[in-house]
């Protein structure tokens, strides 16, 4: 194996210890605490593991963390009064309402009765229009998550080529925007991609965003290329014992690291860098409230 490997874990560490730093000064200078809410419709487990994880790392740096946790069956009158009264509550600064909703709610309408400035997912219909015109915005976190971890290992991004794999409104997409908001010539393949393997060989870096556990051989990258591995996809693992499993991302992580100059791992990548970025995009939110600066490093 030649890549260095991205250590998404470690990162997202030191991410969470800088929004502490500036979450304690806040506090002692200004007398501000950021506050984030989510909200949670129904019992899906994998939403509730999500909930309660983000719940204990905002409390972990500094912040006040609200949880709304709400029957399967509410009424979508009823949560977007919640949302309402969130966006009217000034020790709130950032709301997520966690993805998917019951199918009786519409989550477009949901999500884009949020305050824009409170919405710390990036997913609110004008922080994506703000995103796409190089506007200052709430970005998408796990997007974030990777341009951190990017600009982190290259300095500057301008000038390279970038594949994206994957056009998602939550990953594909926005990633596309922000890694040509750091000058890079953006290619975003998708299903309809025609020679996909083509496509990602002329790239410097490549963004796979796709869940399709390991499509992506090491064949199809440049040698010296940056893979950033989004995909999450939980296989069968019979090697470990039966009916055991284990995680894989979107592309074949020995192969790849074979050619590739850096590589993030599946898991501790991209994945823990998504809980961390939630937490810097609600100190932006809180910063941007106060009239105060944003922090820096820790924004598009
Ligand atoms: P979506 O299902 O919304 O989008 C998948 C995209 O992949 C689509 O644009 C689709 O193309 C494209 N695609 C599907 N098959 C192929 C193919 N054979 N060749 C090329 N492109 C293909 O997924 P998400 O964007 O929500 O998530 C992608 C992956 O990232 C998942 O594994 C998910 O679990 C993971 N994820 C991880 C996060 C993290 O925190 N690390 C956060 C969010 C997602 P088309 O549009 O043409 O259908």
């Amino acid at each position: 194996m030649s890549a260095t490997v991205i250590d998404g874990k470690a990162f997202a560490a030191k991410v969470r210890g800088q929004v502490a730093e500036h979450v304690a000064r806040l506090k002692e200078e200004h007398g501000i605490t950021p506050g984030l809410a989510v909200v949670l419709v129904g019992e899906d487990p994998a939403s509730q593991v999500y909930v309660r994880s983000k719940g204990k790392m905002t409390v972990e740096v500094g912040m006040k963390s609200v949880e709304h946790k709400l029957d399967a069956d509410t009424s979508e009158a009823d949560l977007l009064s919640l949302i309402n009264e969130l966006n009217e509550d000034a020790t709130i600064h950032g709301i997520l309402v966690q993805l998917p909703l019951p199918d009786h709610l519409n989550e477009d309408l949901v999500i884009n009765s949020i305050d824009p400035a409170k919405d710390v997912d990036g997913f609110h219909i004008s922080n994506v229009g703000l995103l796409g015109t190089g506007q200052k915005s709430m970005v998408p976190c796990t997007p974030l998550g990777c341009l951190m971890m990017l600009r982190d290992h290259h300095g500057s991004l301008s000038g390279l080529d970038a594949v994206v794999i994957g056009r998602s409104n939550i990953v594909g997409k926005p990633m596309a925007q922000l890694l040509l908001g750091d000058s890079c010539t953006v290619t975003i393949a998708h299903s309809r991609t025609k020679d996909l393997a083509d496509v990602v060989r002329r790239a410097d870096v490549v963004v796979a965003a796709v869940g399709r556990p390991e499509m992506a051989p090491g064949d199809w990258i440049k040698p010296g290329a940056t893979v950033i591995d989004v995909g999450i996809n939980r296989i069968d693992a019979p090697e470990r014992g039966e009916g055991k499993t284990r995680l894989v991302g979107d592309c074949h992580y020995e192969s790849c690291a074979e050619v590739a100059g850096a590589i993030t791992p599946v898991p501790g990548g991209v994945g823990p860098m998504t809980i961390a970025c939630l937490l810097a995009n609600t100190l932006t939110a809180c910063s941007r409230a106060n009239g105060l600066a944003e922090p820096e490093g820790l924004t598009a």
